[in-house]
């Protein structure tokens, strides 16, 4: 079975990990600090905050900024429900803006019609590895007084105008083994600001800067110094883990862009795409997906249910239509492009593909 994503782990974060179980300083540590630092210098930022989770670190992002009950955060319907999640979690409000039906992401015009006098913050959610548009996004938050939280939780490494994203506001990046780096479950919070990282600090460890002195709610949301040090030997490798995806991405392309009802991924001029998901669109999803898990090849369905329609959010009185998220959870299929595919793996998703399509 071709798998659609395969964490790169060898001898090196095994070693890594030795290494600390060795010391026995297992919790949060010189690992997490060292980690924290690479990852700020890597993405262009001031501060890092390393906690366990993507999640933690979106809802630690809204925290810090003081975002909470009676507060509105505008978001895309269109991504995992952490996204989501994380806002009603603060007690704010997520209000969903439709997407562009070209890279999934959140569509600029759109998000600015739904700013409201309760309207706090925008959340773009940088999906697949593809940036937001992030200069007309950027200009929305400026132009409103609106705070930016970037969730990158998919896209390690992207930029936008040769800028990294989570860099443009406070970002949330995740380390959940299936995204382009690991540390088996963790996650990190970027930013420039001083006050910001400081806050998420605090957040982290129960609202104590200092030991045993609690200035504000936090909860334990750390990182453990032996998943720091499997995410600094990731981080070393991620660039090259990229190139292998944009590779892989561009052979995918390549034998794909003229087969009948398979619509490729497209990357925007000015955006680094790094390929989280390699997503293509086809109005016959599930048999597609049928037909290939019979040849072998594992695909994924990112997502299935846009977060508004979810049982939980129509539970909360969320009606409104996303036409353009809705169409595209009925045509979405992500196919396996991680950068361990060999080149006769890409060539037999090529081929089977198109059998496919010359069979319906
Ligand atoms: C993975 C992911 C998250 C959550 O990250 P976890 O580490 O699983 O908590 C949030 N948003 C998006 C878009 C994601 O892909």
């Amino acid at each position: 079975m071709i798998l659609v994503a395969k964490p790169q782990l060898d001898e090196a974060e095994i070693e890594a990990v030795s290494d600390v179980l060795r010391s026995g300083m297992i919790a949060q540590g010189q690992r997490v600090a060292d980690f924290e630092q690479a990852f700020a210098e890597y993405n262009g930022v001031e501060h890092a905050v390393a906690v366990n989770s993507g999640t933690a670190a979106l809802h630690a992002a809204l925290l810090a900024h003081g975002i909470g009950k009676g507060d509105e955060v505008i978001t895309s319907p269109f991504s995992f429900i952490a996204t989501a999640n994380a806002v009603l979690f603060t007690g704010a409000t997520p209000v969903f803006a439709d997407i562009e039906p070209e890279t999934f992401n959140i569509d600029p015009d759109l998000m600015a019609e739904k700013i409201g006098p309760r309207t706090k913050a925008i959340m773009p959610v940088h999906l697949y590895g593809h940036p937001a548009e992030m200069d007309a996004i950027r200009e929305i938050a400026e132009d409103r007084h609106l705070l930016l939280i970037e969730d990158a939780c998919q896209s390690h490494g992207a930029t936008f105008g040769g800028k990294k994203v989570g860099s443009f506001g406070t970002g949330a990046f995740s380390f959940y083994p299936t995204k382009n780096m690991t540390t088996s479950e963790g996650g990190m919070l970027t930013t420039n600001s001083k006050d910001v990282a400081e806050k998420a600090r605090m957040i982290r460890a129960h609202g104590s800067a200092q030991r045993y002195l609690h200035e504000m709610l936090g909860y334990n949301l750390r990182m453990t110094d032996i998943c720091a040090a499997i995410g600094l030997v990731q981080l070393q490798k991620l660039d090259r883990y990229t190139v292998q995806r944009q590779q892989n991405a561009e052979s995918l392309t390549k034998g794909l862009q003229d087969v009948e009802n398979i619509t490729c991924p497209t990357v925007r001029n000015g955006c680094g795409h790094v390929f989280h998901q390699y997503t293509v669109r086809t109005t016959r999803r599930d048999d597609l997906a049928a037909y290939l898990n019979d040849k072998g090849i594992g695909t994924g369905i990112h997502y299935p249910i846009p977060i508004h329609r979810q049982p939980y959010y129509q539970d909360l009185g969320y009606t409104d239509s996303m036409p353009i998220s809705e169409k595209a959870s009925r045509e979405v299929l992500s196919l396996p492009v991680h950068p361990q595919l060999a080149e006769e793996d890409i060539n037999h998703i090529i081929s089977s593909i198109k059998e496919w399509s010359g069979k319906r």
